[in-house]
């Protein structure tokens, strides 16, 4: 049965973009969380995201981006939220005993015929499989933050995953505008972080052991490759908070380096990257 109606649970950063872009292509969308508190904040993402869509996507102004906001329902029952949905996103915090009780929850109040598919960016699906009552009827669908430009739907099963489950969710992420990448084993990281992360790690190890500065070592990679930015660009516009923590919280103690080498230079001075308007580079 095609995919009608998709409800998304969380509507953090990447749930409320989730939710808009589904809505955008036409689908009716319900988000949930958790209180009226967490609705409001997920309201005021979604206006948000109306208005760049109509200055950032072709087509979107003129009414497409406010209707696509009007077709999204706001939930805090979750029974209420997945009663009608063909399809779970959950876009809830990254923790897996969070997760875990999330899924039972929802296993007990979801129709027999609904798929749920994580958007977790580090946990894999079999960690969670268990949990939701419906092992073939789950799997992974990953996004990319800035879902309307950095257009990828990363889609990756767990070995009990039904075969049949992760067609139909390719051809999902395809019918609202992404390119879907079928992830054929569990990996860590997917596709996508299984080569970026490597490549972060390798331009601020060169870095802190002053091999080079960021300007020389973009300069390297983008000449060299012809990609359009650098890994210090890059780590910019992630935000240095997140390399700051996984690099704190490494048993290597070079990137304990790093770690005391973000803080020190960057994050103390309030330099958070692109967010904050300076980071390895300024920003107007
Ligand atoms: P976030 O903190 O912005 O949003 C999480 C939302 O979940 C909040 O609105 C919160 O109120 C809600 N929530 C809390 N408890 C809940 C529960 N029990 N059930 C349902 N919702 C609950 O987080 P985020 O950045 O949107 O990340 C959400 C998920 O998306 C994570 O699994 C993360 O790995 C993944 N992800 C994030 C990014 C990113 O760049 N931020 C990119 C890809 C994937």
């Amino acid at each position: 049965m095609p995919i009608a109606s998709v409800t998304v649970l969380g509507a953090g950063v990447l749930g409320s973009q989730i939710a808009f872009q589904t809505a955008y292509c036409g689908f009716p969308v319900v988000a949930y969380d958790i209180s009226e508190a967490a609705l409001v904040a997920g309201r005021e993402r979604c206006d948000g995201l109306a208005l760049r869509y109509e200055k950032e996507v072709s087509g979107a102004a003129g009414g497409a981006a406010q209707a696509s906001r009007a077709r999204i329902r706001f939930s805090a029952d979750l029974a209420d939220a997945v009663a009608e949905a063909d399809l779970v996103i959950e876009a809830a915090p990254e923790q897996l005993a969070l997760k875990r009780e999330l899924y039972g929850q929802l296993g007990r109040v979801a129709p027999e015929r609904t798929i749920f598919a994580t958007n977790s960016s580090t946990l894999l699906p079999s960690a969670m499989a268990a949990f939701t009552g419906r092992p073939a009827r789950f799997l992974a669908l990953h996004f990319a933050n800035q879902i309307w430009r950095h257009n990828v739907a990363e889609v990756m099963g767990h070995p009990d995953t039904d075969p049949a489950v992760f067609t139909e969710l390719v051809a999902f992420a395809e019918d609202i505008g992404m390119v879907p990448i079928p992830v054929h084993k569990e990996q860590p990281g997917y596709v996508l972080n299984s080569l970026l992360v490597p490549l972060l790690n390798a331009a601020l190890l060169l870095l802190v052991e002053g091999v080079a500065d960021p300007e020389m070592v973009d300069r390297t990679w983008t000449i060299g490759t012809g990609a359009p930015a650098g890994p210090f660009a890059i780590l910019d516009t992630i935000g240095l908070r997140t390399p700051y923590h996984i690099a704190a919280a490494s048993n290597d103690p070079r990137f304990l380096k790093v770690a005391a080498h973000l803080k020190e230079h960057y994050l103390d001075q309030g330099k958070f990257g692109r967010e904050s308007g300076e980071g390895f580079y300024r920003y107007t």
